[in-house]
C-alpha cells in the first residue's frame, strides 16, 4: 500500500516544480524578448550615432576636395612661378590650421610637382607611382577613398581621399588630397558600451572589405575572407545576423551614400543571453524559495486537517476492528473531514458491538443444536459421549462411579406402523419428557438413536442403577401414551466400576439390552 503521506509530498513536489517551472519558462522568453529589443535598439542607436559622426567627418573634406578642384591654381600648379607656387602651399596651411583634422593638404602633378605644407619628401619621389594618385584618377569624378593606413613617423592612422584635376581643354594635370587623422572614428568605434561588453562598430568599403575595425587584424580583410560570405546591404539599412568565429552575431547596418561605405554595429547573442541568466538568477531564487514556503506551509496546514484524521481514523479503526479498545483522548479537527472520520469511527463502533451480540447469540444457538436432539430435546449422542468422558474423568480421578441405562422401546416398529410416524414421533417425545422426569438433575438423558435411549446416573453404582432401572420400566409400562398407546421398553444396565474404558462398558450395556430383548422383553438386565 502506497502512504498517503508521501504521495500527499510527491504530488506537492509535483505541483510546486511544475508552477516553478512554469513560472521560469515565462519569465525567461519575456526576458529574452525584451532582451533582445533592448540590444536591437541599441545596437540601432549605436549604428546611426556612428554613421552620423563618419558622414559628416568626411563630408568636409569631399566639398573641401571639390571646390580645391575648380582653383586654377591648383589646377595649372605644374605651371606657376615659386612664389605663386608658395601662395598655393600657404593657402593649404590656412585650410590646415582651420580645420585640426586635415593632417596634409597636398596636391601633386604629372611633372612630378608636388604642393605640401611642412612636409618634405624621400629622395626619388614620383607621385604619379603613389596609390593615392592612381586611386584619384580611376575614380574620376568621383573623389577616391582611400583605405586607411599608419604614418611612418607620427604611428597615426591616416585615410587619402584625393580627386584628379583636369584643365579646360580636358587634360589630366594632377591630383589634389587631403590625409586624415581617423583617431576620432577610431576612438568611436572602439569605445566600450555600457550594456553590452561584445558591442562594437565596423566600418566596410563598397567591396566589402574592412577599413574601420576595433580589432586591428581585421582592417583591410574582405567579407567574404571572415565569415565566407558576402552580406546583402542592399537595402540602405537594417537589421541582420551572421556567425564570425563561432559567435552568433546580432548587427545592423547604414550604408552611407556618399563614401560608399557601410557602418555596421554588432553584439554578441551569446552575451544577450548569458545577461538573461544573470537577470533570471534573483527572481527564480525568489521563486523557489516563496515555492517552497508555500509547500512547506501548505504540507503543514493540510496535513493536520485532512492527513492526520485519515490516517487516525485508519488506525482506530484497524484497532476497533481488532478487538482493541480505543481511547477517547484524541480530537479529531473541527472540520468537514474530522467531523466524518469521527461518524465513520462511531458508526463502526456500535455496528461492531452490535454484530459481536448477534455473534454470541448465534454461538449459543449453534452450540445448543449441536449438542441437541431436535425431535425430543435431550443431549444427541455426540454430546452424550461428551458427558460420559467428564464422568468417566472424575470416576478415573476422584473415584467416583457412575452407571449407564440402555433404554430400547419394545417393538416399537409396531406402533409406527399401525398409527404412523407422526404418532411415533410424539411417543418418543412423551417418553423423553418422562425419562427426564424420572431422574435427578445431575443425571444426563440423551437420545442414543432411533428409539433408543441412553441415561448416565452419577454417583450411582451398580445396585443403584438397577433400582432406577426397574423403576423407569415399571413407570413406563403403566404410562398411558397418545392413542392411548401402551408401551414397554427393555433396558441393559451396568457400572463403569467394572470396566477400565468406557468403550468396554457401552458394549456391556448393550449385549445387556440385547439379552433382555432375548429374555422376553419389558425388563431389566445387569
Ligand atoms: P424390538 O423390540 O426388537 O426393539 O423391536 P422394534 O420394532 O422396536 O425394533 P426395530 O429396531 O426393528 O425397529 C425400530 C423402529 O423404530 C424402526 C423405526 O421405524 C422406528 N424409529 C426409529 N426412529 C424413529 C423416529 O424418530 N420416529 C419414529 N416414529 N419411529 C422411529
Ligand atoms: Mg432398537
Ligand atoms: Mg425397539
Amino acid at each position: 500500500m502506497k502512504s498517503l503521506k508521501g504521495q500527499f509530498f510527491y504530488i506537492l513536489l509535483f505541483l510546486i516544480l511544475f508552477s516553478a517551472l512554469s513560472f521560469g519558462l515565462i519569465l525567461t522568453y519575456t526576458l529574452y524578448k525584451s532582451e533582445i529589443k533592448q540590444a536591437k535598439e541599441l545596437i540601432y542607436q549605436k549604428n546611426k550615432a556612428v554613421s552620423f559622426f563618419v558622414e559628416s567627418y568626411f563630408k568636409k573634406f569631399y566639398i573641401t576636395l571639390d571646390f580645391l578642384s575648380t582653383l586654377d591654381n591648383v589646377i595649372n600648379a605644374q605651371k606657376l612661378n615659386e612664389k605663386e607656387k608658395e601662395n598655393t602651399i600657404n593657402f593649404y596651411k590656412k585650410i590646415q590650421e582651420i580645420d585640426p583634422d586635415i593632417n596634409y593638404l597636398y596636391s601633386a602633378y604629372e611633372n612630378g610637382t608636388l604642393l605640401i605644407y611642412n612636409y618634405t619628401p624621400p629622395e626619388g619621389f614620383n607621385p604619379k607611382v603613389r596609390p593615392w594618385y592612381k586611386a584619384a584618377i580611376k575614380s574620376y569624378p568621383k573623389i577616391s577613398n582611400g583605405i586607411p593606413y599608419k604614418e611612418i613617423k607620427t604611428k597615426e592612422w591616416l585615410v587619402s581621399m584625393g580627386k584628379a584635376l583636369y584643365n579646360k581643354d580636358g587634360n589630366l594635370t594632377g591630383v589634389v588630397a587631403i590625409d586624415t587623422s581617423v583617431n576620432k572614428i577610431n576612438e568611436l568605434i572602439n569605445k566600450k558600451d555600457n550594456n553590452f561588453d561584445s558591442l562594437y562598430s565596423y566600418i566596410l568599403n563598397e567591396n566589402q572589405e574592412v577599413i574601420f575595425h576595433p580589432k586591428k587584424q581585421y582592417i583591410s580583410k574582405s567579407v567574404k575572407e571572415l565569415v565566407n560570405k558576402n552580406f546583402d546591404f542592399s537595402s540602405n539599412e537594417g537589421y541582420f545576423e551572421y556567425k564570425l568565429n563561432k559567435y552568433d552575431k546580432i548587427a545592423y547596418y547604414t550604408n552611407l551614400d556618399f563614401l560608399g561605405w557601410t557602418v555596421v554595429t554588432v553584439v554578441n547573442k551569446e552575451e544577450i543571453i548569458s545577461k538573461i541568466i544573470h537577470g533570471l538568477f534573483f527572481p527564480i531564487s525568489i521563486v523557489v524559495f516563496i515555492s517552497i514556503s508555500i509547500g512547506i506551509w501548505l504540507t503543514f496546514s493540510l496535513y493536520g486537517k485532512i492527513i492526520t484524521p485519515i490516517t487516525k481514523l485508519k488506525e482506530r479503526i484497524q484497532k476497533i476492528a481488532s478487538g482493541h479498545l480505543i481511547n477517547n483522548d484524541f480530537k479529531y479537527p473541527d472540520n468537514e473531514i474530522g467531523i466524518i472520520a469521527h461518524e465513520v469511527e462511531k458508526f463502526t463502533e456500535k455496528e461492531l458491538y452490535r454484530k459481536n451480540i448477534e455473534l454470541l447469540e448465534l454461538n449459543k444457538k449453534l452450540k445448543y443444536l449441536s449438542e441437541r436432539d431436535q425431535l425430543t430435546d435431550l443431549y444427541n449422542r455426540h454430546k452424550m459421549n461428551k458427558e460420559i468422558r467428564k464422568h468417566y474423568y472424575n470416576f478415573k480421578r476422584y473415584g467416583r462411579p457412575f452407571s449407564l441405562l440402555m433404554i430400547d422401546i419394545d417393538k416399537f416398529k409396531n406402533i409406527n406402523d399401525t398409527y404412523g410416524h407422526m404418532v411415533g414421533d410424539e411417543v418418543l417425545k412423551k417418553l423423553a419428557k418422562i425419562l427426564v422426569k424420572n431422574v435427578r438433575k445431575s443425571d444426563v438423558v440423551s437420545r442414543w438413536g432411533g428409539e433408543e435411549f441412553l441415561i448416565l446416573l452419577s454417583e450411582t453404582n451398580l445396585e443403584q442403577a438397577i433400582e432406577v432401572a426397574e423403576k423407569i420400566r415399571k413407570i413406563i409400562e403403566t404410562e398411558i401414551f397418545p392413542k392411548d398407546i401402551k408401551i414397554t421398553v427393555s433396558i441393559g444396565v451396568d457400572s463403569i466400576e467394572n470396566y477400565e474404558h468406557i468403550k468396554d462398558l457401552l458394549i456391556v450395556v448393550d449385549e445387556k439390552l440385547y439379552k433382555a430383548k432375548e429374555n422376553g422383553r419389558n425388563r431389566v438386565e445387569y
